[in-house]
């Protein structure tokens, strides 16, 4: 509890002051900019070239998924009070009756191990990397209609590393390669990722540039000895990081300017966050594990523990992503701030959990100088799109079903091609089925 404190007073030090400063500046340059280019403000200027096109839409959406969401957190905060009463009362310490910023990450945690309780050192030893990769790799190839066939004797830029090339199953067509270099090593890039390395195209003389790409990643290596086993988030963020490599290999556009992830920074995350659905489904879990010693599979009780603890902490997790873009579209539709007094309100007024005086948690919030400046808010448009085309779609018509999709659209795998042009066609594949548009 303590440490989380420390840490958070720590970031009221000089990087805080300096960091703020810049940051301030950053949106008053950003709002003079934007005023200059005819825009009313820096989020309306970002977002004309996104799904949401303008300030009002993104604030339309935050509002109404801040109403949805407003009785689960609210839900949720009370039963973290009363684990922080029942600790309190425990160690005979005062209960102030209150949630401080320090307090959530650890009574969060708390919830996991006494509500859902999912025993992650069992749960490990049924996701031994190869059959992860093996199970992983068949799913994309079904659920995309494409082939792929390791390269022998790559050229590569470690032993590790493994090449693919990628075909169409249907024609035989070549459509792009990919590297997976899964492990760590000295001075390696310590992130998970995907790198486009060349975008597809088509060239002057109507021949297609394939499009390739590498998955980097740092999961431990298997030694003789000992497996490589992944924990059940690691298999979360495999099958999430390979989304994008199928989104570079798919595309089937003309110019570079709109290949593959190059599309709406609102959209970009759509597929892959979709696709992380698939690591919550037992069909789909089944094939990507079984038990590193005897090969068994996983226990039915085991498989539904975790499923349901999907669902841990969603209301507040959720409610801080609302606040933190909520906070972003404030400095960016503004032509100066105080980012401190805007975070604290909207901390407040969203989470009911004050901001912890003489902090500032802008100063340390990377997005903002990094490209999600007047965009934060796209990782949850993002994720109301791909659960609502997940549960719309994939639910009823098959998980592992390449003809999913609605009549009058291209097939499932040539949506996911499509470049600029797929954000008009994903919408479609949701909302169809639904009562009506979830956006204006
Ligand atoms: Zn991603």
């Amino acid at each position: 509890m303590s440490r989380s404190r420390d840490q958070e007073e720590d970031g009221g030090s000089v990087s805080q002051q300096v960091n703020t400063e810049i940051l301030e500046q950053l949106i008053e340059l950003r709002a003079k900019v934007a005023n200059l280019l005819g825009f009313s403000s820096h989020a309306n200027y970002v977002l004309e070239m996104n799904m949401a096109k303008n300030s009002n839409t993104v604030s339309h959406f935050l509002h109404d998924l801040y109403e949805k969401l407003k009785p689960v957190g609210e839900k949720e905060r009370q039963y973290l009070l009363l684990l922080k009463q029942a600790e309190c009362q425990r160690r005979g310490l005062d209960f102030d009756g209150q949630l401080h910023t320090w307090d959530l990450p650890y009574y969060m945690n708390q919830v996991e191990q006494v509500k859902f309780a999912v025993d992650k050192d069992k749960l490990i030893e049924y996701f031994p990397i190869e059959v992860v990769t093996e199970g992983l790799l068949g799913i994309y190839q079904d659920l995309l209609g494409l082939r792929f066939h390791q390269v022998q004797n790559p050229h590569v830029w470690h032993d590790s590393v493994k090449l693919y090339t990628v075909l169409d199953s249907t024609t035989g067509e070549e459509m792009g390669r990919f590297y997976l270099d899964l492990h760590p090593r000295e001075g390696k890039y310590s992130h998970v990722a995907c790198f486009g390395l060349q975008p597809g195209c088509l060239s002057s003389d109507g021949k297609r540039t394939i499009p390739v790409a590498a998955m980097v990643a740092n999961f431990t290596k298997p030694s003789r000895n000992w497996p490589s086993l992944l924990q059940h988030h690691e298999v979360e963020t495999f099958f999430h990081e390979f989304g994008h490599v199928m989104h570079e290999m798919c595309f089937r556009t003309r110019y570079v300017e709109f290949s593959g992830t190059l599309v709406e920074t609102d959209f970009v995350e759509v597929p892959s966050q979709m696709q992380e659905n698939w690591v919550w489904e037992k069909e789909p879990l089944r094939r990507m594990s079984c038990h590193y010693i005897d090969g068994s599979s996983i226990p039915d009780s085991l498989l539904d523990t975790l499923i349901v603890s999907r669902v841990a902490n969603t209301g507040l997790m959720n409610l801080r992503q609302i606040m933190l873009s909520k906070v972003d579209q404030a400095l960016h539709t503004k032509s100066s701030a105080d980012t401190a007094a805007e975070f604290s309100k909207h901390c407040e007024e969203i989470l009911g959990v004050p901001a912890t005086p003489g902090t500032n948690m802008m100063a340390s919030f990377s997005h903002l100088a990094g490209g999600y400046d007047g965009q934060y808010y796209s990782y949850l448009w993002s994720e109301v799109y791909s659960m609502d085309i997940f549960f719309n779609r994939f639910r009823h018509q098959g998980i592992i079903n390449p003809k999913t999709g609605v009549t009058g659209a291209p097939p499932w795998s040539q949506v996911w091609g499509l470049g600029t042009q797929a954000s008009a066609w994903w919408p479609t594949l949701c909302l169809q089925d639904s009562a009506g548009p979830i956006f204006p």
